[in-house]
């Protein structure tokens, strides 16, 4: 299979250098040439299959010409070491719980998967090291860390805005030590990842030294979040409440979302999408305007969603041919304020018991919002409440209990580099590495 750069100026990649390269030389985002529908007998039975089957059979359409098989088989099993259940919240809204992975966030899976694809082409490759640039927000760079945590021939670069992530997001990539260096940069999220796409773009660096993204924006890490929706489908399917499915995805730089639209593309039953968005408002505008404004990143509750560019936002243009009303077919928007975020929260954790996070709070007032009669709702609950541990007990007045994978890592010696939000600063650090 090749890739073709959403800018349409840069050559056709194989998987192997859409994977080593990440952003495209053209600064397009890599997108599968094809989509092959998966076959109807594969949906027939799907309610009986186990989450690594269904994943398995998922990345052989995507990935299968490209990955020898038995390899796939034991990267996607390796990777979905965990489950993903699909619980009932209340009459027709369920959480899909994705934050029973290492890091207690769903990009343990797109990161996981990453870092076993990227291992099995640097063997391929023989002898250089690659390098690993993520900018994150907070729950991206713990999943890459941990994803590639002790993966031989490989470095990565951990690149967070200071003050800006919390105590608990911070510990799980500034304790690891081994091959992860955790840089503080002096800015805000936009700003780490403007120094990682520079970074790619710089001649001398990239002479000097392999350079990868591990950002969302990298095939390997966001298409294998599709996994998840179809098993979420499946299960669904299996409780008999899979005809009319709307699945509403909390979303920042829109790379979960759009996986899901590429399961959807591939044959995936799913209705309808709504994304949700805290009051990083740039994606609901699209939808209402059909016009796309960025605007810098406002600081929000949900903060693992504060992106004022999405950068996957090109991708979703790409796949419906820049087509406004056909995106807005499929995909409805909302967004939330702060003190919505509190309220809903609050509500639900009243109501149902069950307690959201941040994040999956804006997915759960959504569907609260824009479920229709005789419709089925899924939000993807994107991680744990005790990785905002202070803010949803202030909230909710709760202790909530911290598992201990979580406890753990807060036990650790926090290590990280400061970094003024200077290019040239650091692209001489990378240099001298
Ligand atoms: C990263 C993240 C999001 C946003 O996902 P995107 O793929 O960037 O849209 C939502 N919730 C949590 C908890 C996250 O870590």
């Amino acid at each position: 299979m090749k890739y073709y750069s959403t800018n349409k100026k840069a050559p056709l990649a194989t998987l192997h250098e859409a994977v080593v390269k990440g952003l495209a030389p053209d600064r397009g985002l890599y997108m599968p040439e094809v989509i092959k529908p998966l076959p109807q007998s594969f949906f027939d039975h799907i309610e009986d299959m186990s989450f690594q089957e269904i994943a398995f059979e998922v990345a052989k359409s995507f990935f299968g010409e490209d990955v020898e098989e038995n390899a796939l088989k034991k990267i996607v099993y390796d990777t979905l070491s965990f489950d993903v259940p699909a619980v009932k919240v209340e009459d027709d809204i369920y959480a899909l719980e994705l934050f029973h992975g290492p890091t207690l966030a769903f990009k343990d899976v797109g990161a996981r998967f990453m870092a076993r694809l990227l291992q099995y082409f640097v063997r391929q490759e023989g002898k250089e090291e690659v390098n690993v640039l993520v900018a994150t927000s907070g729950d991206t760079g713990s999943a890459v860390a941990n994803g590639f945590l002790g993966v031989d021939g490989i470095h990565v670069y951990v690149l967070y805005p200071k003050g800006k992530v919390s105590k608990i997001q911070e510990s799980q990539f500034t304790t690891l030590g081994q091959n992860i260096t955790a840089l503080e940069v002096d800015g805000v999220f936009d700003d780490c990842q403007a120094l990682v796409k520079n970074a790619f773009m710089d001649k001398e660096l990239n002479d000097h030294m392999k350079l990868t993204s591990a950002n969302s924006i990298n095939v390997a890490r966001f298409l294998p979040q599709a996994f998840y929706y179809f098993y979420a489908y499946a299960q669904m399917k299996k409780k008999g409440l899979a005809d009319n499915l709307v699945v509403c995805v909390p979303s920042g730089n829109f790379g979960n979302i759009c996986a899901g639209l590429f399961g959807w593309k591939a044959g995936l039953p799913i209705k309808r999408f709504i994304a949700a968005n805290n009051a990083n408002d740039i994606f609901y505008n699209y939808l209402k305007t059909g016009e796309y404004h960025p605007q810098p990143s406002k600081q929000t509750l949900a903060n693992a969603m504060d992106v004022g560019d999405p950068s996957n936002f090109a991708r979703i243009y790409d796949l419906f041919g820049g087509s406004h009303k056909a995106i807005t077919d499929l995909i409805s928007g909302a967004t939330y304020s702060d003190d919505d975020i509190r309220k809903t929260l609050r509500d639900c954790y009243e109501r149902t018991g069950y307690v959201l996070d941040p994040h999956g709070a804006c997915g759960y007032q959504a569907l609260k919002d824009g479920l229709k009669k005789g419709e089925t709702g899924v939000f993807l609950e994107t991680a744990h409440p005790a990785k905002f541990k202070e803010k949803v007990d202030a909230i909710l007045g709760t202790d909530i209990a911290i598992p201990e994978r979580l406890a753990a890592f807060m036990r650790g010696k926090k290590q990280m580099i400061e970094m003024p939000n200077d290019f040239q600063t650091f692209k001489q650090f990378l240099l001298k590495q």
